[in-house]
């Protein structure tokens, strides 16, 4: 029974029951090589009415590093992860991008890179068995079309970078437009935040068919990097797996 139960507790966080890791190897982004995931139905992300609605207010703000989305509503703004039990709430979004198309996103696909990649912070403090943070990373693709939510949040991208720390103001929108909010396929592991203090507290779920970016707006970013340096290629190269193990959720 208890090696039933490690076996079960060692599936649900992704790593091999014989896996030993230490502090230190839960490190993110990581390469994600698809022939190496294993393959589980975990189930759906469950989606808090907050998602759906008019938020009361949004704004963007640069803490020099990244611009980063935050919103204000009067309903609850939080997932569910079949794994845990916890609810997380919607702490903000931002974003990690390159100098050219070929290189921007944290995590990679077979090695692959996109030019931008979104991560939705999600927090928890209710049980410190589980992780603190869910991060949703969504790879942005170069396309012709135009999606609501990052349309809202462009205009705001230059003037948030030129004024580091000051909230600017985003036209209201409801981010399930701009999430994958249907149910998605997506890879999920153990890992860290991607930033100082790189903390290794954060159940990925990466979803696996990118988004849409149009080169205007890609642009937008870039010139935001030529604003604040910093910005520049705000992405970290990937970590090494160790003996972890990323699980594809496919529908
Ligand atoms: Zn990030």
């Amino acid at each position: 029974m208890v090696v039933l139960l490690f076996m079960l507790v060692a599936i649900a966080s992704g790593l091999c029951p014989d896996c030993i890791l230490h502090p230190g190897d839960f490190q993110s982004p990581v390469n994600i090589i698809t022939e190496d995931v294993v393959v589980e139905h975990i189930g759906r992300i469950r989606w808090s009415k907050g998602y759906s609605r008019l938020p009361e207010s949004a704004t963007l703000t640069s803490n020099g590093h990244t611009v980063y989305l935050e919103m204000m509503s009067q309903y609850p703004i939080k997932i569910t992860f079949p794994l845990f039990p916890v609810k997380y709430e919607f702490t903000q979004l931002h974003f990690h991008w390159g100098d050219k198309v070929d290189v921007g996103s944290e995590h990679k696909i077979d090695n692959k890179s996109y030019p931008i990649e979104m991560h939705v912070v999600h927090t928890q403090t209710e049980d410190p068995l589980y992780p603190k943070y869910i991060v949703l990373g969504y790879f942005l693709t170069l396309t012709q079309k135009t999606i609501t939510g990052l349309e809202e949040i462009i205009p705001a991208v230059i003037p948030a970078a030129s004024k580091i720390n000051t909230p600017i103001t985003v036209k209201k929108f409801r981010l399930s437009k701009l999430l994958c909010f249907r149910p998605f396929s997506y890879y999920t592991y153990d890992g860290s935040l991607t930033t100082a203090p790189y903390l290794e507290s954060v159940r990925w779920i990466v979803g696996k068919n990118p988004l849409l970016i149009n080169r205007d707006q890609l642009n937008v970013f870039y010139k935001a990097a030529q604003i604040e340096p910093e910005m520049l290629n705000n992405h970290r190269s990937p970590q090494d797996l160790k003996c972890r193990r990323i699980i594809f959720n496919s529908l």
